[in-house]
């Protein structure tokens, strides 16, 4: 049973935020790309950075909670969001960084094909999808 001074806590140190059911952006945070979907998550942890990923992962694990990753949201069977655990919504973390010498692009794991940085990763000769709303 979750208790409430261990959430408040989490949500205390969280950066991006934690958002529950009865929030006024609840509804539109547990969407995914698949309509169909319909989960409802107990926590949403929308992660600003990589501290606020450990601490989800910390908590969910303390809390022997279900966690499911949401990144784009893409997943056709809306595997990025779970009934009643833990959601770890990398959603805001949205960056494009290019190592030109060692040919490799890094993305945030929030980002869709048309949050990529697209100037930059052309470098690279990437496949230019006509999808900005997927991953790549
Ligand atoms: C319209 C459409 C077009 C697409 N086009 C392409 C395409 O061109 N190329 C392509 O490669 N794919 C494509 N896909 C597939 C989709 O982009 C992939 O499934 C992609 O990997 C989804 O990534 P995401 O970050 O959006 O996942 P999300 O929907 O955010 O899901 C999170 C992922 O993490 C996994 N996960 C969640 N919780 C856990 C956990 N606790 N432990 C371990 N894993 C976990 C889930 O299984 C899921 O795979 C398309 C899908 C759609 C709907």
């Amino acid at each position: 049973m979750l208790k409430e001074n261990a959430i408040a806590d989490f949500k205390a140190n969280l950066r991006g935020g934690l958002i529950e059911p009865g929030d006024k952006d609840y509804d539109e945070a547990r969407k995914v790309h698949n309509g169909m979907i319909h989960k409802r998550p107990r926590l949403i942890a929308r992660c600003a950075d990589v501290a606020d990923v450990i601490s989800s992962v910390n908590f969910g694990r303390e809390n022997d909670l279900l966690v499911s990753i949401r990144g784009g949201g893409h997943n056709a069977g809306g595997l990025g969001i779970c009934d009643d655990g833990l959601v770890i919504d990398l959603s805001p973390i949205k960056y494009t960084r290019v190592d030109p010498e060692a040919r490799t692009v890094t993305v945030g794991g929030g980002c869709t094909w048309g949050d990529v940085d697209q100037n930059r990763v052309g470098i690279f000769s990437l496949p230019a999808l006509d999808l900005p709303r997927t991953l790549m």
